[in-house]
């Protein structure tokens, strides 16, 4: 199979009632690992690539990882460029074989968003690419959030409404209460996600997909290893996935999963260094923090965002 869009995964998720992942990979390792549990579950997967992994990893060898996942397996994958901070960045990505891109720039000022994300759109769609915009501060803990109306800073469904109308985007990424990292709340707060205003915003845009960024939900038993091999995380509170599931339920069609996905596989790896310490052959190392991550992937798609057998 090749590389597909987002457009019929979306289509599919949304009338069935749940989600498809985006996995952010660093390297191709995690990428083997998130697509063995996406073959062995039998779901649509979306291979997120950050503008920061997509140095990292160089864009020709992302791209021919990619092809070659695309090549060995008989599920759909996306391509999918996770927070472009630049115009540039993403037309790069469109000329590069992604067949996704996220524009991001929800930290400028509403017609600068929309300018930014519509010059994206006219040409990735040109090229038969699809893409996500993102509208409201997607908050992180250092974010004292001040609510001074109904919406606070969260996403505005009019805004929301004008935004794709004028943008042309394919799917949006919102701020209904979630926030990146693995912190993401203060000790003791509750999380909360405004389920009222995602309701809103579906009613508003019937039949248009919602993306949830910052969805991790910090597996204790994966933090506990990172930590217990001289990792020193703080304890954190991740989404509820019981949250997650009633998003993916809803008009949320893609849950991306960073934090998650690097606390599996670096916790595995100090594991492996400290049980095997006169080892040196990479393999001994990498094969397991693989493994965790094909193990963690595969529970999110099975029992968090329903896509299982949705391939
Ligand atoms: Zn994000």
């Amino acid at each position: 199979m090749s590389l597909v869009t987002t457009k019929e995964m979306f289509e599919k998720a949304y009338n069935g009632g749940y989600a498809i992942g985006a996995f952010n990979v660093d390297n191709v390792d995690i990428m083997q690992g998130v697509i063995a549990a996406a073959v062995k579950t039998r779901s649509p997967v979306i291979i997120a690539i950050s503008g920061g992994a997509l140095k990292y990893m160089h864009p020709a060898y992302a791209r021919h990882a990619a092809l070659a996942a695309a090549e060995e397996c008989d599920i759909p994958i996306a391509l999918h460029l996770d927070h472009g901070k630049s115009v540039d960045l993403c037309k790069q990505c469109v000329d590069n074989g992604f067949t996704s891109v996220m524009i991001d720039a929800s930290a400028y000022d509403f017609e600068t968003n929309i300018a930014m994300t519509r010059e994206v759109v006219e040409y990735a769609h040109a090229r038969g690419v699809v893409v996500e915009g993102e509208l409201g501060a997607i908050a992180g803990i250092e974010d004292d959030v001040v609510v001074d109306d109904k919406y606070g800073s969260f996403t505005h469904p009019d805004d929301a409404v004008e935004f794709v109308r004028r943008t042309g985007i394919d799917s949006l990424a919102i701020a209904i209460g979630t926030a990146h990292g693995a912190y993401k709340f203060k000790p003791g707060q509750k999380p909360q996600l405004r389920f009222d205003i995602l309701q809103e915003i579906s009613a508003k845009l019937p039949e248009f997909p919602i993306v949830l960024h910052g969805a991790s939900s910090v597996p204790r038993d994966r933090l506990d290893t990172f930590n217990r091999y001289g990792g020193q995380l703080p304890d954190a509170i991740g989404i509820p996935e019981e949250m997650l599931r009633q998003a993916a339920s809803m008009s949320v069609c893609k849950i991306n999963v960073g934090s998650d996905i690097r606390i599996c596989y670096f916790g595995e790896i100090r594991k492996m260094c400290a049980l095997k310490p006169n080892k040196f052959e990479g393999r001994e190392y990498l094969e397991p923090a693989r493994t965790a991550v094909e193990e963690m992937v595969t529970y999110k798609i099975e029992k968090v965002f329903g896509s299982a057998g949705k391939a």
